[in-house]
C-alpha cells in the first residue's frame, strides 16, 4: 500500500480541520459506487518533474487528434518552421503548433495510439528551438479586458481532457450558461497516475493564477479545487496558498475512490447534481477544468505561450526509477521509454493511459499527444491476466458502476446484438472508467464489451444520418424544374 496513503488518517484530517487553511473544506459524502483502489503512485509522485525537452527523433504532428479534431495543414514538405509557430487549423481557426524549430520533412500517414494511420506533418528538430514571434505581450491578467483573455486563451489552442474539448469551445458555450462554479479536478485517481499532484506541489502559483483567469471570467462562479484524500501534502500546499477571501476558491477534499476525479463524479460529490452526460456540465452552469489547464490558462494568458508541452507520468514495474517527464508534444513515445526511467527488464506490455483505462500499445512508435499522460511499462508478471470465465452474477460490476448500470446485464445485451434494449438500459451512459472489469472476480472485461456496444450503436446512427442525408440529396436531384416550381 502506498504509505502515504496508510499514514493518511481521514477521521484525524476532519477532527483536525480547523488546523487546515480556511481556504479547505473537509467533504465526506462522495459518489455512488467506484472502487477502492491501491493508489501505487509511490514512486512517481516523491519525485520531482524531470525535463525530456530536446527530442532527439522527428516530431509528428498528427492532423487529426484523439478527440476527433481535423486540422488542415499550413506548411508544406521543406518549409522551415520555429517552435511555437502554426503548423495546422481547424475549419474553425483553432490552431497546433510546432513544439520544435526545425523543417518539415515530410507530410505523410503515420501510425498513431488512437488510430490506425493518420496524415501527420513530421518536423525535423534543428535543437535551435527558435521561437516564432508571439502576437501577445508578457500580462497580468488583472490588466487584460476580459475579450482579450478570450483571445489569448483561443489561440494558445488548449485542449481540455477531461471534456475532450477545445477550451475556447467549452468558454464559448459556458458563454450562454450561467457558470455558477468552476470545477478543477486535482483527484487524480486512477492508479500510477501522478502528474497533477507533482503540478500541485510544483506549479502551484500557475494553478491559482490560471483559476484566477477563469473566475474574472466568470465573477460570479465560485472555483473549487478538489482534491483526493490521499494527497495530504497537495492539498496543505494549495490551500496555504489560495487566499480564500480575496480569490473566491477554495479546496475541497474528495474521497480517492475511482473514478472520483471523473467530471460527472466530482459535480455529484461536490454540488450533488447528478448529470448524465459531461457535455450537459456547461448547461448545468458547471465548467471544469484539469490541474493542467488551469496552467495552461495562466501560460497563455500572462506569457502568450501556446500549448505545446505535456506532462507524462512513465511508470510500471519493468523501470528502476519511474517519473513524471515535461515533453514536446510531437516526441515519440518509443524514445521517451527509451530514454525515460531505467530499464531493469523487458516490458511485456506497454500501457498508455493508466492500469484501469489505458490501451496496450502494438507499436511504440507513435507521437506523445495532448492527450497523453501516463505509460506504463509492465512486466510479465504484472501484465499477466487471469483466464475470463463464466460470469457468477455476484453483481460486484453493479456495485462499482458509478452510472447505476448492471455491467454484466449490458455484456449480455451486447452479445445478443439487442441495442433496443441496450440503450433502454442506459448503456449510452457509460462513461467508460472500466470499474466494472476492474472489480469482477471472474476477470470478464465488461467495460470493454459496453464500450463495444456503445460504438457499434454510434456507428449505426451516423449510418442512418448518412443515408437520410444521401436520400434527401437523391430527391432534390431527382425533381424536375416542374415539379420545383409548383
Ligand atoms: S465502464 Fe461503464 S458500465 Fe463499467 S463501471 Fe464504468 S460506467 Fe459502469
Ligand atoms: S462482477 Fe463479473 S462475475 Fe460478478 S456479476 Fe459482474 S460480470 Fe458477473
Amino acid at each position: 500500500m502506498n504509505p502515504i496513503h496508510k499514514r493518511f488518517n481521514y477521521q484525524a484530517l476532519i477532527s483536525n480541520v480547523r488546523d487546515l487553511a480556511s481556504s479547505v473544506t473537509v467533504r465526506v459524502p462522495t459518489f455512488r459506487g467506484g472502487v477502492q483502489v491501491r493508489p501505487d503512485k509511490e514512486k512517481t509522485q516523491e519525485m520531482t518533474i524531470a525535463d525530456y525537452m530536446d527530442p532527439k527523433e522527428d516530431l509528428v504532428y498528427p492532423l487529426t487528434d484523439a478527440y476527433g479534431n481535423t486540422f488542415t495543414a499550413l506548411v508544406a514538405v521543406g518549409d522551415k518552421v520555429q517552435r511555437d509557430q502554426i503548423i495546422a487549423e481547424t475549419e474553425e481557426g483553432l490552431p497546433l503548433y510546432s513544439s520544435v524549430s526545425g523543417t518539415v520533412k515530410d507530410i505523410a500517414m503515420k501510425l498513431t495510439a488512437y488510430a490506425d494511420k493518420v496524415r501527420s506533418i513530421i518536423v525535423e528538430n534543428d535543437h535551435a528551438y527558435t521561437t516564432a514571434d508571439r502576437p501577445f505581450t508578457p500580462e497580468s491578467y488583472k490588466e487584460l479586458p476580459e475579450e482579450e483573455i478570450r483571445l489569448r486563451i483561443r489561440a494558445a489552442g488548449i485542449i481540455e481532457p477531461t471534456s475532450k474539448m477545445f477550451l475556447d469551445q467549452m468558454l464559448q458555450g459556458a458563454e450562454a450558461s450561467q457558470i455558477h462554479t468552476v470545477l478543477i479536478d486535482g483527484a487524480e485517481t486512477e492508479p500510477e497516475m501522478s502528474a497533477a499532484y507533482r503540478l500541485m506541489l510544483e506549479d502551484s502559483w500557475r494553478i491559482v493564477n490560471g483559476i484566477r483567469v477563469l473566475t474574472k471570467l466568470f465573477p460570479k462562479a465560485e472555483a473549487v479545487l478538489c482534491i483526493a484524500d490521499d494527497k495530504p501534502k497537495a492539498i496543505e500546499v494549495m490551500g496555504d496558498y489560495i487566499d480564500h477571501e480575496a480569490d473566491h476558491i477554495r479546496v475541497e477534499i474528495v474521497r480517492c475512490k475511482y473514478p472520483q476525479h471523473h467530471p460527472l463524479m466530482l459535480a455529484e460529490t461536490v454540488l450533488h447534481e447528478e448529470v448524465s452526460d459531461v457535455s450537459d456540465l456547461l448547461s448545468h452552469g458547471i465548467l471544469i477544468i484539469s490541474v493542467d489547464t488551469a496552467i495552461a490558462i495562466s501560460r497563455a494568458v500572462t506569457q502568450g505561450r501556446p500549448l505545446q508541452r505535456c506532462i507524462v507520468t512513465l511508470s510500471g514495474d519493468c523501470l528502476e526509477s519511474p517519473r513524471n517527464y515535461r515533453v514536446r508534444i510531437g516526441t515519440s513515445v518509443k524514445e521517451l521509454v527509451e530514454n525515460g526511467g531505467v530499464p531493469v527488464r523487458e516490458a511485456a506490455k506497454v500501457i498508455l493511459g493508466g492500469p484501469i483505462t489505458g490501451t496496450v500499445l502494438q507499436d511504440l512508435d507513435v507521437p506523445i499527444t495532448k492527450s497523453t499522460a501516463c505509460i506504463l511499462l509492465m512486466s510479465e508478471e504484472s501484465a499477466h491476466q487471469m483466464e475470463e470465465s463464466h460470469c457468477i452474477r455476484c453483481g460486484r460490476c453493479v456495485a462499482a458502476c458509478p452510472m447505476g448500470l448492471a455491467p454484466y446485464f449490458l455484456e449480455k445485451l451486447v452479445t445478443k446484438r439487442d441495442w433496443k434494449r441496450f440503450e433502454s438500459s442506459g448503456g449510452m451512459t457509460c462513461i467508460e472508467c472500466g470499474a466494472c472489469s476492474f472489480v469482477c472476480p471472474a476477470r470478464r472485461k465488461v467495460g470493454i464489451s459496453v464500450m463495444k456496444g456503445k460504438t457499434m450503436i454510434n456507428e449505426r446512427r451516423d449510418l442512418k444520418l448518412r443515408a437520410e442525408a444521401e436520400r434527401y440529396a437523391e430527391a432534390r436531384f431527382d425533381s424536375t424544374p416542374e415539379e420545383d416550381e409548383r
